[in-house]
């Protein structure tokens, strides 16, 4: 049987490592992890040997399998974009969440739709101003959620708020994040009763994960603003081959390759481009800005999403055929490179994939060869 672990492990196997995400959820669980400003840290050893903070951490090791089943009820037969419902093209129809949004908007309209409908009280967002690391939010109506529109490309610890959120009494959370969190949120939902059990695991009503093949330390802020010659920055976006910087004066490039060396670790290792484990998964079209790519996944997301398609408040059109094939290949890539660096040793072997989903990976090697 394998040994109990706890914070300790934790800071040697994760935080000191570099493989932590910077999710945030281990924050605000227990008084001694912190998280400050773009940083999770042990501030002081709680003394315990175990500890649902590492059992909680989304870089510590996950049996995929198990996840889908607790999660969907079921195993996937897609071993790329994990289980899914429906993949859309979708945009807000709703003015104010389609031009705040980064592209489509439908991650504030589905927001701000849950709030409106009262399904949660409150949402965990990422928000502040572009040109700064951003900051944690707990929305509790429409004005505060499209306040936090638009990407912020650093991995902020912005799930802290779920814990602070409970605590001040909101009980029913939508929660915004990118697919490290998500993961942090499954597992937290997995935890069973005990000492440390968080009161959050049961306020989690519904995730909306963002897709992200990477995120950046928090050193772009500074290029930002360097590049944005002291002007506000309005808008950050990274198309494909550059990042683009929006000021009131117009747009800036900066080639991708200069912003590279500010990959976080962590995310080099990462499996999960496209928040597998999501109510709903959200990303762009890398074809039309107007547009996300929405990916329907649980019963939960579907249900919301019928009904924001059916109040008007989102619109969806057919995933373009010749596109598809597109979307599977940028996320297949992406699993096979860390695939690979997981088993040349590098990682802190968190991904637990057994049986028929690794042997369904190793096919999709063998095709992409
Ligand atoms: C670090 C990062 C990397 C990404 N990489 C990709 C990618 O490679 N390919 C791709 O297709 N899409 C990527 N995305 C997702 C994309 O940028 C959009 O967020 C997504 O398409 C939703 O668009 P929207 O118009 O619906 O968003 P909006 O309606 O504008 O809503 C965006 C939401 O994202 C939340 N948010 C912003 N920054 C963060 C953050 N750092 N951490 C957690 N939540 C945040 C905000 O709270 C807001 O609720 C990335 C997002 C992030 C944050």
């Amino acid at each position: 049987m394998s040994r109990k672990k706890g914070s300790l492990d934790l800071k040697q196997e994760v935080m000191d490592s570099g493989a932590c995400a910077n999710c945030g959820l281990c924050a605000g669980l227990c008084p001694y992890i912190k998280a400050a400003g773009e940083r999770v840290a042990l501030v002081h050893p709680c003394g315990l040997e175990e500890g649902n903070c590492y059992r909680l951490c989304p870089r510590t090791s996950t049996d995929w399998e198990q996840m889908d089943k607790r999660v969907f009820g079921r195993e996937r037969v897609d071993h790329v974009l994990g289980n899914h419902r429906e993949i859309v093209f979708a945009r807000s129809l709703q003015m104010d969440a389609a031009e705040k949004g980064q592209y489509g908007g439908v991650v504030s309209a589905l927001a701000a739709f849950l709030l409106e409908q009262g399904r949660v009280s409150g949402a965990v967002l990422a928000g502040g101003p572009a040109g700064e690391a951003p900051r944690a939010v707990v929305a509790t109506n429409r004005d505060e959620v499209l306040a936090c529109a638009g990407s912020r490309y650093s991995a902020s610890p912005t799930l802290s708020a779920v814990h602070r959120a409970v605590k001040e009494g909101i009980n029913s959370l939508a929660v915004v994040g990118r697919p490290c969190q998500v993961l942090a949120l499954r597992k937290m939902q997995g935890l069973e009763d005990g000492p440390g059990y968080p009161p959050a695991v049961d306020k989690v009503e519904f995730v909306i994960g963002l897709f992200c093949f990477w995120s950046l330390e928090t050193g772009i802020y500074d290029l930002l603003n360097r590049k944005a010659g002291g002007q506000r920055i309005l808008k950050v976006d990274i198309p494909q081959d550059f990042l683009t910087i929006t000021t009131a004066s117009g747009s800036a490039n900066i080639p991708v390759d200069e912003v590279r060396p500010l990959i976080r670790p962590a995310c080099r290792l990462c499996f999960d481009p496209t928040s597998e484990f999501a109510d709903v998964s959200v990303g762009s079209t890398e074809y039309d800005p107007r547009w996300n790519t929405l990916i329907v996944r649980s019963a939960k997301g579907k249900e919301i999403v019928d009904a924001a398609r059916a109040r008007g408040i989102i619109e969806t059109r057919a995933y373009p055929e010749e596109r598809l094939p597109l979307l599977y290949q940028a996320v297949r890539n992406k699993k096979l490179r860390v695939l690979q660096a997981l088993e040349s040793g590098q990682g802190a072997g968190y991904l637990q994939l057994t049986g028929q989903y690794r042997e369904a990976l190793q096919r999709e090697r063998g095709m992409n060869q």
